[in-house]
This record gives C-alpha cells, sequence and structure tokens, in this order.
C-alpha cells in the first residue's frame, strides 16, 4: 500500500450536501486529522473511507486498488468510535481477543496476541478486569488494543478523545500519537479540537460545509492560513475589514502599511494574531493609538484588550515576555508589523457579488 487517495468524493443524503468534492491524499504511515466545526462532514467522510456510507460520487484508492465499492469488513482498517463501542460483558483480555477468534485465528494464538496488544497499550496487568471496572482512559486504550488486533492496514479513530475529561484527553493524545509513530500506521482521526490536532497530526485537512478550506502540516495552517475561516478557527486572530489601496489598507480612515497582493478597493479582512501584535517601544510600520479596556491575566499569558481606530482588539504576551504592564483605562500604542497581517478577500463581499 503506498497512501489513501480520495478521488471527488461526494455525499448527499436527501437534499444535504454532507460532503462536496473532496479530494484529499493520505500519506503512508502518516496520521491526518479531519478538523472542522460541527456537521461540516468529518464523521461522514470518515465513514465512506471506513465503507460504512457509500460516497455518491467518487473514487477511494488504497495504493493502486479502487476500493470504493469494498465492503467494510473486506477493508482491513481498524476502528474507534467515541462510545468505544466495547463487550461490557467480556474481560478486557476477551475484547481485545474476540475479533480474532470470529476472524477464524485459534484460540491460544488469539490469547496470545491479545496479550502482546494489552502489552502494547500498556494494560496487561488489567486483562482479566471486566470494561465497567476501568477508566475511560483504560477503555480507550481496550477499544485501541482491539483495532489494532486485525493489524489494519488504516487506523480510522471518531473523535476518540471525547469521552474523556480534559486532563486526561491531553495525556491520551501524546500517547496515541507515540504509539501511531512506533507502529507506522496511517491514521485518520476525526476531531472538532484544534490542540488535539495539532498535537497528534502530520497533517490537517480543515473541513468546513462539507468542503476541504486547507490541507497542512499544523505550523502552516497556523501561521499560513489561506482563508479567513481558517484564520478564525485554528487560533486566536482579531479580524478588520477594509479595501486595498496603494501600498497597503485602508481600514476606515487609517492606513496600514501591508502588501495585499490584490488589485486596488478590493474588499478584504485583514487578521492578526493576538501573540503578533505588539505593545512596544519599538519603531516601526502601523503604530496606533490604543487604550486598554480589559486585562486578563491567566498566568502563561497576559491578554490586553484594546481600542484603536481600526477597532477592538486583543494582544497576547507570554509571562516572562517582560514588556511594560498596561492596566485598564491606559492608553499606549499598538504596533502591527506589515508581515504579521493577513490578508484575505473579504468573503461577506465575495457572497454579495
Ligand atoms: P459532528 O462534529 O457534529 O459529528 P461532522 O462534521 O462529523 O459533525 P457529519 O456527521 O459528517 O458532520 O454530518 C454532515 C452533515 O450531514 C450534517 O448536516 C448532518 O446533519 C448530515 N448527515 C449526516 N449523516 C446523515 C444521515 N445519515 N442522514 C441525513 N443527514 C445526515
Amino acid at each position: 500500500m503506498s497512501g489513501l487517495v480520495l478521488k471527488s468524493i461526494s455525499k448527499t443524503f436527501g437534499g444535504t450536501r454532507a460532503v462536496d468534492l473532496v479530494n484529499l491524499t493520505f500519506g503512508e504511515g502518516q496520521l491526518t486529522a479531519l478538523l472542522g466545526p460541527s456537521g461540516c462532514g468529518k464523521t461522514t467522510l470518515l465513514r465512506m473511507v471506513a465503507g460504512l456510507e457509500a460516497p455518491s460520487g467518487g473514487v477511494i484508492l488504497l495504493g493502486d486498488r479502487n476500493i470504493t465499492d469494498l465492503p467494510a469488513h473486506r477493508r482491513k482498517f481498524g476502528m474507534v468510535f467515541q462510545s468505544f463501542a466495547l463487550f461490557p460483558h467480556l474481560t478486557v483480555r476477551d475484547n481485545v481477543a474476540y475479533s480474532l477468534h470470529i476472524s477464524g485465528v485459534s484460540r491460544s494464538e488469539a490469547a496470545d496476541r491479545a496479550g502482546k496488544l494489552l502489552d502494547l497499550v500498556q494494560l496487561s496487568a488489567f486483562g482479566d478486569r471486566r470494561i465497567g471496572q476501568l477508566s475511560g482512559g483504560q477503555r480507550q486504550r481496550v477499544a485501541i488494543a482491539r483495532a489494532l488486533a486485525q493489524e489494519p492496514e488504516v487506523f480510522l479513530l471518531d473523535e476518540p478523545m471525547s469521552a474523556l475529561d480534559a486532563k486526561l484527553r491531553e495525556e491520551m493524545q501524546v500517547e496515541l500519537r507515540l504509539l501511531q509513530q512506533r507502529l507506522g500506521i496511517t491514521t485518520i482521526v476525526v476531531t472538532h479540537d484544534q490542540r488535539e490536532a495539532m498535537t497528534m497530526a502530520d497533517s490537517i485537512v480543515v473541513m468546513s460545509n462539507g468542503r476541504v478550506e486547507q490541507v497542512g502540516p499544523p505550523q502552516d495552517i497556523y501561521h499560513k492560513p489561506e482563508n479567513a475561516f481558517v484564520a478564525d478557527f485554528i487560533g486566536k486572530a482579531n479580524f478588520f475589514d477594509g479595501v486595498t489601496e496603494p501600498g497597503g489598507i485602508r481600514i476606515g480612515a487609517t492606513h496600514l502599511v501591508a502588501d495585499p497582493h490584490f488589485v486596488g478597493g478590493s474588499p478584504v479582512r485583514v487578521a492578526i494574531r493576538p501573540e503578533r501584535a505588539c505593545l512596544d517601544e519599538e519603531p516601526g510600520a502601523n503604530r496606533l493609538p490604543a487604550k486598554i479596556t480589559f486585562v486578563r491575566d491567566l498566568g502563561p499569558i497576559r491578554e490586553y484588550h484594546l481600542e484603536t481606530a481600526v477597532g477592538r482588539m486583543v494582544v497576547e504576551y507570554a509571562a516572562g515576555e517582560g514588556g511594560k504592564i498596561f492596566h485598564v483605562g491606559d492608553t499606549t500604542e499598538v504596533r502591527l508589523p506589515p508581515d504579521a497581517l493577513h490578508i484575505f478577500p473579504d468573503p461577506t463581499a465575495h457572497d454579495a457579488l
């Protein structure tokens, strides 16, 4: 096998186009996160990859094999669902060994393989327990071991952490990523949690309304968003609407130095990450008078809310970064470095055309 390829995949339910002409390549041995808001089509896309849902159009290739019409049970794909879907009346070991029994593996070999898988997910000491006697994180590891029992070519996980509390979720993200890297198994994870995607993924696919908005490594998605939706969905951003003019952008009566790459007079949406705006004394373009309206001290991060001529914005400082301390009511200047400004065609102006 060499990767999984989706060509023009669509899915329509009645009048709803849940997935709309998606083209994607999932690299061999890589972990790809499908990320997007509720209802954007992530689960439907994953279910089509799994063979649990037939596409309305398009082709799915595994290496050079066309698997579009191959039934789920013949795909050799491992799947972990939100609910884990474990057998509560069986022991941990039997949950893992069960699928091996039914696929014809002898009882002793199934027990042997289940033992190795429980080792892999660090549950060897829990083999004789029943599912009801496990914590959420342990149940998730049983679900992972069970999915891996079939030695799947592709590993599919739908919101695998959603049943876990926040702290455990972060631990399991790291564990799952380390396990996936150790096994080198092609993996697709559906999530609506950007931190989860950024922690685990080699590549993130950002979706909205059944379409792919951007594909790339986590750092590219964060630092080089291709449109306003991605800039808004991944991380935090301040947004301003303006028009292009020679040498930059006009927002209300303010000219910002920038390199917009659009013809003059184009409506644009400008985004800047809170950590890229500066409350400092350094000379440079785009210094605007600012009034501090709110201060949020989050421990590792200090957040200033400002009022400026281009609108309200939030500026963030990491603790230890130094910088002057401001209080509500202080007036100062904020600097918006031209290379920190992301400039997109204004999506609302586009819709109006
Ligand atoms: P969530 O994060 O809430 O699970 P999602 O991104 O996984 O959302 P999907 O579950 O793939 O989104 O749903 C995409 C769209 O397709 C939604 O509008 C949903 O209502 C619709 N949909 C999904 N499954 C069905 C179905 N079996 N019948 C009808 N509509 C469906």
